[in-house]
């Protein structure tokens, strides 16, 4: 199948070409004709699989090709996009800008860490799409700065996540603030009862569409394990970036903590590397993903939620440095690299006290991983495991740290284990982003 063959107008198609494309994915192939045809839409898909353009594409499309009907109504924002960051706030609101650029439509993106007033402006001026988190899309709410009774087209993206980060309610505060009739679309990479409660009250007949599971589009990514002790981690990751010469190395680090200290010592041995996870202010944290992209640094260093939604194009190699809690972490983690069909590599580092979380990652993806020892890392075997700091459990309702659905308690986790800090508010959390639920 070709673009062409989707019925998408002239200008859409050019600025797909721009970008090189020519062949949609599968979730583009199966979302786009069914969005079209203005169904709702269940769509199950990771990042990844090209579903932004999935939903993105056709929505233009309608936008430009419908009336309003009433002129007063143009002022009025037509697409809502929830999404759970601010940082896929930033790359959905780019797409929207990428593919529709030939057509005059407007969009923005709403999300917290930010100043409210500049947001207020360009809203007042008139958009046609918002791009927004649930946090700052309701401070506006409240403040009366953006009106979204004549939302047409609805998209909750990675629905699971915006659960998972405890937006349930400002979800559903949203949702009862737009017009009963209206198209909505629902893109989850998983599909718990909590989401399939959520689609249930929000969906009316809607055509779901699914692509394999990241767990399979994985298979694109060469996955190895060291074993190594946990205080050798450091230098064993230094050599091996040497050794490689790996010049965009995304590293996973289980802390914020964590993370800093890792990305000081790597300076120390030279390697231009920057940290990035929720206690960085907006502008540090939109600097380091840029100088990674450009090179600037060849590694960065991040949390599992500050690196949700990073989007790199070929992005060669993940490491897990530690390896994260959750099994489905893995995946996510694992799928910032090979992706749209390029090849990449992730490579785990894991000391003894890892040895479970690793089985139950081999048990989710059903294979077994390949284990590698570097000459001179040998793991001592007198060194005994030792438990692994798990996050606080919490009170309900909390801002979770990611975990597949049903077997999820609340959790949350600030730094070094200690209580987040934004009071549990995940609305706060969302609007200011302290970053304390983040890692
Ligand atoms: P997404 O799953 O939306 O985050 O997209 C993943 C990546 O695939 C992004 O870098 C897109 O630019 C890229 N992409 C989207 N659609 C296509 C396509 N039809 N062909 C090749 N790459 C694509």
């Amino acid at each position: 199948m070709h673009f062409t063959d989707l019925g998408l107008r002239a200008e859409i198609l050019r600025s797909i070409s721009e970008q090189g494309y020519d062949t949609p994915t599968p979730i583009q192939a199966q979302a786009i004709p069914v969005v079209l045809e203005g169904r709702d839409l269940m769509a199950a898909a990771q990042t990844g699989t090209g579903k932004t353009a999935g939903f993105t594409l056709p929505i233009l499309q309608l936008l430009s090709s419908r009336d309003t009907g009433l002129s007063l109504k143009r002022f009025k924002p037509r697409t809502l996009i929830l999404v759970p960051t601010r940082e896929l706030a930033v790359q959905v609101h780019d797409s929207v800008r990428t593919y529709g650029k030939h057509l005059p439509l407007k969009a923005t993106a709403i999300f917290g860490g930010v100043g409210m007033l500049p947001q207020i402006k360009t809203l007042r001026a008139g958009v046609d799409v918002i791009v927004a988190t649930p946090g700052r899309l309701l401070d506006h709410v409240s403040q009366r700065t953006v009106d979204l009774s004549g939302i047409e087209i609805l998209v909750l993206d990675e629905a699971d996540r915006m659960l998972d980060m405890g937006f349930i309610n400002d979800i559903r505060k949203i949702l009862a603030l737009l017009p009963k009739q209206k198209q909505s679309l629902l893109f989850s990479a998983t599909f718990s009862d909590e989401i399939r409660g959520l689609a249930t009250g929000l969906l009316k007949n809607p055509a779901s569409v699914e692509v394999a599971r990241r767990n399979a589009a994985a298979e694109a990514v060469a996955q190895s394990v060291y074993h190594v002790d946990r205080d050798r981690k450091k230098e064993l990751l230094i050599q091996l970036i040497d050794d490689h010469g790996w010049h965009q190395v995304l590293v996973f680090t289980r802390t914020k903590h964590g993370a800093d200290a890792l990305s000081e010592r790597l300076g120390k041995a030279g390697i231009k590397s920057a940290a990035l996870h929720g206690n960085k202010s907006q502008g540090q944290r939109q600097r380091a993903l840029e100088d990674f992209k450009r090179l600037k640094v060849n590694v960065l260093v991040a949390t599992d939620i500050a690196a949700r939604g990073i989007d790199i194009d070929e992005l060669p190699h993940v490491v897990n440095y530690e390896l994260p809690n959750v099994p489905e972490d893995y995946v996510h983690r694992i799928g910032r690299t090979g992706r749209a069909g390029s090849s990449g590599q992730a490579t785990s580092l894991v000391c003894v006290d890892e040895h479970k979380l690793l089985r139950d990652i081999e048990r989710l993806l059903k294979k077994d991983i390949e284990k590698r020892v570097v000459a001179g890392f040998e793991p001592d075997p007198r060194i005994k495991a030792e438990p692994i700091q798990k996050p606080r459990s919490a009170r309900s309702g909390q801002p979770r740290t990611a975990a597949p659905a049903g077997q999820r308690k609340p959790q949350r986790q600030g730094q070094g284990g200690q209580p987040a800090r934004n009071g549990g508010n995940p609305r706060r959390g969302a609007s200011h982003h302290t970053g304390a639920r983040h890692h």
